[in-house]
């Protein structure tokens, strides 16, 4: 079997990232768009602004749902890419259970080596180092620096093979590779992968987490298209891309992160058998019919509709004067305000945490300032949206403890006013 290309240079693509077929339907176009985490300090809003196209493709082949634009790697994750998953409560939890739940299924010996790739400011290493493991990260952003004041080894890279011999020359082989919420992100999958499979001892696993489109698609979350994530992924494809390499897929399940995801164990070796979760969740995405053209206009329709919906509700409180805010400045916000057309007009902020790194910069596109949440308190505002919709339960349990009256507007998946 000759194995597709895997390795893609920044531009517009014109063949599966899976498969390499042509056939490829658009499902939405999302217009032309900045990098949704490349916000604007208020000296960079007096320069021009880089766009470029954002469309969610499909593959009528393998079914894999991707965008047909990579954007530069240097561009999207520039050096003081403001994204940190320690301060994300619910995300840093997550991971701490995560790096438990994996060494007990694998029996991981003391002492072992773990590699998380893309490992950000270190969260999810820190929980496999309190179990007594050595560990390494690697992350191309000066977020490594908050991993390295904690004490996590980080090469400052992104991962290739040729990071991955130098890893094993220097700490030997890895019992557990991680790559949580990076995987499809990269435009050089298949050097990724090619390190996997000389990094990963014979006995070791790979994990991976992501997205998972079967909720993109059930819960409206096409707020989740941006450049970063260059495939949405779903097993049927994602077990063809393995089956390429000397690496099998043997394990997969939903988890609840990021609004939707799923975990999947990858071992070495070709066509090692499936576990009974794998063989379900690939009868599941068969059943909501997630590989047939009908699925994706329906889902067109109904993001057209929240669209409208939204876009009015903004547009009357605009006329009667009624204040109307963004709560939360997640990296889906961007795709969402852009595509939707809210600008600083509509909605004059977003309020984001006190430890945030967005405060004092402006949202790409529509440069709607992110401020300090105190004043959603100060200001009890008509509306507050609810951009980190994904996590609207805990938000709203919070902001009305701490007191905040406002109607809250979840936007999707379909748009619901929640008063007090
Ligand atoms: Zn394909």
């Amino acid at each position: 079997m000759k194995r597709p290309i895997h390795d893609f240079e920044p531009g517009h693509l014109e063949m599966c990232q899976v498969c390499n077929s042509a056939r490829l339907e658009v499902v939405l176009d999302l217009g032309h768009q900045p990098p949704c985490d490349s916000l604007l300090t208020p000296a960079q809003l007096n320069e021009p602004e880089a766009t470029y196209p954002l469309r969610m493709i499909r593959c009528t082949d393998c079914g894999l749902v991707q965008i047909d634009h990579v954007v530069d790697g240097s561009k999207v994750y520039h050096q003081e890419y403001p994204y940190r998953s320690g301060i994300t409560k619910e995300l840093a939890d997550h991971h701490h259970r995560l790096s438990i739940d994996l060494v007990r299924r694998q029996h991981t010996p003391a002492d072992s080596l773990v590699v998380d790739i893309g490992s950000n400011d270190g969260t999810l290493l820190k929980g496999f180092k309190r179990q007594g493991m050595r560990v390494v990260g690697i992350e191309p952003t000066n977020v490594a620096r908050f991993a390295v004041a904690d004490g996590i080894e980080t090469i400052q890279s992104f991962f290739s093979d040729t990071v991955a011999d130098e890893i094993v020359k220097q700490h030997g082989k890895a019992k557990i590779i991680t790559a949580t919420n990076v995987f499809a992100h990269m435009a050089t999958l298949g050097q990724v992968i090619r390190g996997v499979e000389r990094l990963l001892d014979d006995d070791g696993v790979f994990v991976i987490e992501n997205h998972y489109l079967l909720n993109i698609i059930e819960q409206l979350q096409y707020d989740s298209i941006y450049h970063e994530h260059l495939r949405s992924y779903s097993m049927k494809p994602l077990v063809q891309l393995f089956d390429y390499y000397d690496l099998s897929v043997v394990d997969a399940y939903r988890v609840a992160s990021y609004g939707g995801s799923i975990r999947v164990y990858v071992a070495k070796g070709r066509g090692k058998p499936a576990s009974p979760s794998l063989s379900n969740l690939i009868a599941e995405e068969k059943q909501a019919k997630l590989y047939d053209t009908e699925t994706y206009t329906a889902f067109r329709n109904k993001v057209l509709q929240t669209k409208r919906g939204l876009y009015k509700l903004a547009v009357d409180a605009e006329r009667k004067g009624e204040r109307f805010v963004g709560n939360s400045c997640p990296g889906r916000c961007s795709t969402l305000l852009n595509y939707v057309g809210i600008d600083r007009e509509l909605m004059p902020y977003i309020a984001e945490q006190p430890t945030s790194l967005k405060l004092g910069l402006h949202l790409p596109g529509k440069h709607i300032p992110v401020v300090n949440n105190k004043i959603l308190f100060e200001e009890q505002p008509d509306y507050v949206v609810m951009l980190a919709w994904h996590y609207g339960q805990p938000i709203t349990e919070d902001l009305r403890r701490r007191g905040l009256k406002s109607k809250l507007v979840m936007p999707l998946p379909e748009l619901r006013i929640i008063s007090e």
